[in-house]
């Protein structure tokens, strides 16, 4: 009896909960309109990069210049139009209809490099972009980038808005905002909006939280503090009925061919980018952010590792199904036997 027990807990409702997990991921995907944002960091110059002038191991938060240009001609060529999100929630709330595809191009973190890279590339295809600016990056921050690139200056920030990008906050210091006191979290947010603000001299609406650090108390003071909309760690394609301060974005990573990117923006392959990121989440919602950020980084330590994880993480989990349901066999075997 106890064997049945145990296992129709660990065998029969999972396997339920799974069906209608998979199913809802789908069903994300296929709502309409659909406008996938796509989320890049920073950039490398490929002519650099192939000379071996430039050298740089970093292959998830980094893409080269020459495949942005890649990306943004093949998503011309399919039809997509760049819109930002005070378009995209006209169009979620059904005041503004979009003729062709529509797509999101936002940059974390303000580097340099979509200062020097970036803005040609979007300028040559008439693409705009939403930069989320993070004012004064801590040391961790500032690090990573040594030596490689850097942060944008106000005078650049205000030359993106002039030329029709949008300037979003990502906070003063890019520190997990899941850790920190309300009135940290509110200066984050109100700090960063008000001096970006001065420096572009218009409103600065919209957010992005670093690090995978938002919960519920987050999401509900980016709203206090006057933001209309806030992307993270959720990944996915965007659709009306998500919370606009917690919409979902696609990564774009090195070595990603405007064909691939195609690929990716497909509603089955969203709904497996999204099932996989909820996988990789689980840490962080279960046992907290800064636990889960500990933890991705001892497991996406070095690049090559981190690359290893990125590729076979579908086959890692496939393997862990295999091995769950030859368990469920076997208990099936042994108590219907
Ligand atoms: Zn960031």
């Amino acid at each position: 009896m106890l064997f049945t027990v145990i296992g129709l807990f660990c065998f029969a409702l999972p396997l339920v909960a799974g069906g209608a997990w998979v199913l809802w991921l789908l069903r994300q995907e296929h709502r309409t309109p659909r406008v996938p944002i796509l989320m890049y960091h920073r950039f490398l110059d490929a002519k650099k990069v192939a000379s071996g002038e430039l050298v740089d191991p970093e292959r998830v938060w980094v893409a080269l210049d020459s495949e942005l240009d890649e990306h943004c001609a093949a998503l011309a060529k399919a039809g997509y139009t760049a819109i930002d999100f005070d378009e995209l929630l006209e169009v979620f709330a059904g005041k503004r209809t979009i003729d062709d595809k529509a797509v999101v191009l936002t940059f974390d973190d303000g580097y340099t490099s979509c200062w020097d890279l970036a803005r040609p590339v979007l300028k040559r295809h008439g693409m705009k972009g939403v930069f989320y600016i993070c004012l004064t990056p801590d040391d961790h921050s500032r690090e990573l980038v040594k030596g490689i690139d850097d942060f944008m200056t106000p005078e650049q920030l205000r030359g993106m808005h002039e030329l029709g990008h949008t300037i979003g906050s990502h906070t003063m210091s890019h520190g997990l905002l899941s850790e920190m006191t309300d009135d940290e979290v509110r200066w984050e947010l109100t700090e960063s909006k008000a001096q970006l603000e001065k420096h572009i001299g218009a409103p600065v609406d919209h957010f992005c939280i670093p690090r995978a650090g938002g919960d519920k108390r987050v999401i509900r003071m980016i709203g206090e503090a006057g933001y209309t909309t806030s992307t993270g760690a959720d990944k996915g394609g965007a659709h009306p009925g998500c919370h606009p301060l917690r919409l979902p974005r696609i990564g774009v990573s090195r070595g990603t061919s405007g064909e691939a990117l195609l690929a990716r923006l497909h509603p089955l392959r969203a709904a497996k980018e999204r099932m996989l990121s909820d996988i990789r989440l689980i840490p962080t919602r279960v046992m907290g952010p800064r636990v889960g950020y500990e933890l991705r980084k001892v497991l996406y330590g070095g690049p090559i590792r981190r690359a290893l994880l990125q590729e076979h993480l579908m086959k890692l989990i496939l393997l862990a199904g295999v091995g769950y349901v030859g368990l469920g066999v076997f208990w099936l075997m042994h108590t219907f036997q």
